[in-house]
């Protein structure tokens, strides 16, 4: 990853915006502009250069991790440290007018916010920045790209895992415990969030954690799960029928993948987020399920799971080459059973590339 042209990048964009300094905290935003891996870091991001913080537990791998910044190791907090080494700077000739530091809004608490403002001298003042470093993100590299592809092709094997021990009488959570181990033995570095396995009734709840409860004939289950490779993440569903089906699971399994499929080949450069939720919207509309889907289509995944751009309702946001999101259109009916069918794609200048070429017909168990 070149990690000096993204701080390069960013900077221009800093100093456009008429920051001084950004002072950037969210850990995968670290990781991404410097190559941090760690959990506690502050990074000063201006035209004179940028300066990375760390507390001494990660001496030695910020060392071995951090490119393209200098790296300063703090014996207190890193956000302290970094508000300290502001305060040092003496103002400029040209500045008699107030310092403007840009802070990530998003990721620091009321008291973060307060105790930085104690720290910096008079002429610096905090002003909140737009989401600068989440918006470099949306759109991912080659290799980047190459390391999500790889997170997904490892994620996959775990829904085989899944059918392999899915069977009545199983529990939830046994069926999250014997994937989350394949994944291990995979050599995932963890898994993207908490493993979904939601069976019956409770396939009906959108984000329904693994339970206790045992698999039953006569429903669906929700497996919804991801892992995390080389720092990228992974997210795919997959929802299968235990026991004889109904023709109305059937019906309404097939109106969700054809929604599905209906917005994965919306997905091109030039189009907008919102027009991809739209047209998996229509579709289930056109089968009377769309007062059912109470989500939204998808959501761009990357260094995290879940990350920009939204790809729902109204959202402006245009796609473009690169951009990796997910489809992931469902159908939840209360107190009965619920379907989601999720890929990951990446946009391409005429459509996009199905990252998961796997199967998706109706499965039964
Ligand atoms: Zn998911
Ligand atoms: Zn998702």
């Amino acid at each position: 990853m070149d990690y000096t042209a993204r701080l390069h990048s960013l900077q221009l964009t800093v100093d456009h915006l008429q920051f001084d300094t950004l002072l950037v905290t969210h850990p995968p935003n670290l990781r991404y502009l410097c190559g941090f891996t760690g959990s506690a870091g502050a990074l000063l991001v201006s035209a004179g250069g940028s300066v990375f913080f760390t507390d001494g537990r990660y001496t030695q791998q910020a060392h071995d991790e951090v490119r393209g910044a200098k790296i300063a190791i703090a014996r207190k907090a890193p956000q302290t440290a970094a508000a300290e080494w502001l305060g040092r700077q003496r103002p400029g000739r040209r500045t008699k007018r107030s310092r403007s530091i840009g802070i990530e809004g998003e990721h620091l608490t009321v008291a973060a916010i307060r105790r930085l403002a104690d720290l910096l001298p008079g002429h610096m003042r905090l002003r909140e920045a737009p989401p600068l470093v989440e918006q470099a993100r949306m759109v991912k590299e080659a290799e980047e790209i190459e390391a999500i592809r790889a997170a997904v092709t490892t994620g996959a094997g775990l829904f085989d895992r899944a059918l392999e021990v899915m069977r009545p009488g199983i529990s939830e959570v046994e069926i999250a415990a014997e994937m989350e181990y394949a994944a291990r033995k995979a050599g995932a570095e963890g898994m993207s969030f908490e493993t979904i396995i939601a069976s019956g009734v409770r396939s009906a709840l959108p984000h329904g954690r693994a339970s206790a409860a045992p698999i039953q004939p006569g429903g669906f289950v929700v497996c919804d799960f991801g892992v995390i490779l080389h720092g990228y993440c992974s997210d795919r569903t997959r929802t299968v029928w235990i026991g004889p089906a109904s023709a109305e699971a059937r019906r309404v399994y097939d109106a969700v993948l054809e929604a599905q499929q209906a917005a994965i080949a919306a997905v091109r450069s030039g189009v907008k987020a919102g027009q991809v939720d739209r047209s998996a919207r229509k579709m289930l509309q056109k089968n009377g399920l769309a007062k059912y889907f109470t989500h939204s289509t998808g959501h761009g995944v990357g260094l995290e799971v879940h990350e920009a751009p939204r790809v729902a309702k109204g959202q402006q946001e245009v796609l473009r080459p690169g951009m990796v999101i997910t489809i992931e259109p469902g159908v939840y009916l209360q107190g009965q059973w619920g379907v989601r069918i999720e890929d990951m794609v990446v946009v391409t200048e005429h459509g996009c590339e199905v990252l998961t070429p796997t199967q998706k017909e109706f499965i039964v168990i």
